[in-house]
């Protein structure tokens, strides 16, 4: 597969790069013509991307959450928790409703995924989470004020340290891990997934544990930077 074009954060809505995830997408748009069906957009503050301080990075859209509704993580089983910890830690303001038009506001986060189009089964193939690569890192370097990435499970989290241009064998994922890779440190946690939290494989208390700690971090290094932008 081609890499994607460089410097281009946001793929077209006919990207077909990746040609088993273009087909998939043209099956779903003739089955279900409402739904978004297309690259999902990579979800920002309506303050403006200077004011993000946190990326999340998810995994790819969910065939009947993002993929169906065109924000990240909407609709999806995993949206609940990660929009509910959001509001709880002030990264995210409005009532959620699993809908594109709840009103929901991000504050000082954007959220993404490293794979933008919904992918068979949940699961993309190396390739195309290598291509799309090519969206995930000037999609990283578009927040000129970004500190910290948190990470959705493991392949999100290789995607992450390799767009950052690190070997993975340097950055093995693990949850609760932190890594400084550059201007940016790296959170990384279990996937919200329904599967991961059906099995206890990832707890609330795990995942608010881990925003804990990203808070933590964002709040001490206001306070050695003076304000957010001040860096
Ligand atoms: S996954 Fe990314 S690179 Fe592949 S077709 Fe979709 S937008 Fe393009």
């Amino acid at each position: 597969m081609p890499p994607a074009p460089a410097g281009t954060a946001e793929p077209p809505r006919d990207c077909d790069l990746c040609p088993r995830l273009h087909a998939f997408i043209a099956d779903w748009r003739a089955r279900e013509p409402t739904w978004f069906n297309a690259p999902v957009p990579t979800f920002v503050p309506a303050a403006g991307d200077a004011t993000v301080r946190l990326l999340i990075v998810g995994l790819a859209p969910g065939l009947r959450g993002a993929n169906r509704t065109g924000r990240p993580f909407t609709g999806d089983f995993a949206g609940d928790m990660l929009y509910r910890t959001l509001g709880r830690f002030g990264f995210a303001r409005g009532a959620y409703q699993a809908r594109p038009d709840d009103g929901i506001e991000l504050t000082g986060a954007a959220i993404t995924n490293a794979v933008r189009c919904v992918p068979p089964e949940n699961k993309p193939v190396g390739a195309e989470i290598a291509t799309c690569r090519g969206f995930l890192m000037p999609t990283i370097a578009r927040f000129a004020n970004l500190e910290a990435v948190l990470a959705l499970g493991a392949i999100a989290h290789q995607s992450v340290v390799r767009a950052l241009g690190r070997r993975v064998a340097a950055h093995p994922f693990r949850h609760g891990g932190r890594d400084t890779i550059g201007a940016v440190t790296l959170f990384s946690s279990y996937h919200c997934s329904r599967y991961n939290t059906n099995t206890g494989v990832l707890t609330e208390d795990m995942f608010v544990n881990v925003f804990n700690e990203i808070t933590e971090y964002l709040q001490a290094a206001t306070r050695q930077n003076g304000s957010p932008a001040g860096r």
